[in-house]
C-alpha cells in the first residue's frame, strides 16, 4: 500500500470513529433530507442551516458502512462556512472524482480528496455520495 493510500485510509477511519457534526438538532431553521442506500444499508439524514447564501451549519446522523459514515463527517466539515454557490461547484467536482471522471484537483474540497480511490470500486460509489446528495437536496431551494 502506498503512503498516500495509507494516509487516506487513516483520515477515513478517523472520521468514522470520531465523526464531526454528528447528531441532529431540533431547530426549524435547519432543512433536513434523508437518503437510504439499499445496496449497502446506509441510512443518512443531513440537516443544513443556510443564512444569506452561506452554509452556516451542517449536521448528520444515521448508520452505514465506514465509507458512508465517514464521508458524512467529511462532507459536514467541507461544506460548513461555504457559500451555497461554492458548494454547488464542490458537489459536481466531488461526484466527478468519485465516478472516475475528470475533476479539478485544485478545487478546495478539504478531506474529501481522500475518497478519490473510490472510483476504482464502482459498488462503493453510492456509499461515498449518499451524504453529499442529502446535503445537496437540503440546500436546493436556498
Ligand atoms: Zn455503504
Amino acid at each position: 500500500m502506498s503512503d498516500l493510500k495509507n494516509l487516506y485510509r487513516q483520515v477515513i477511519m478517523d472520521h468514522y470513529k470520531t465523526p464531526r457534526n454528528k447528531g441532529l438538532v431540533d431547530d426549524a431553521s435547519y432543512k433536513k433530507f434523508h437518503i437510504k442506500n439499499p445496496s449497502c444499508g446506509d441510512d443518512i439524514t443531513v440537516q443544513t442551516k443556510v443564512t444569506e447564501g452561506v452554509i452556516e451549519d451542517v449536521k448528520h446522523d444515521g448508520t452505514g458502512c465506514s465509507i458512508c459514515c465517514s464521508s458524512a463527517s467529511v462532507m459536514s466539515e467541507t461544506l460548513k462556512g461555504k457559500k451555497v454557490i461554492e458548494a454547488e461547484g464542490i458537489f459536481s467536482n466531488y461526484y466527478n472524482m468519485i465516478k472516475g471522471k475528470e475533476y479539478d484537483a485544485d478545487l478546495d474540497m478539504g478531506d474529501a480528496i481522500v475518497y478519490s480511490g473510490v472510483a476504482s470500486f464502482p459498488a462503493r460509489v453510492k456509499c461515498a455520495t449518499v451524504a453529499w446528495q442529502a446535503a445537496e437536496e437540503s440546500i436546493k431551494d436556498e
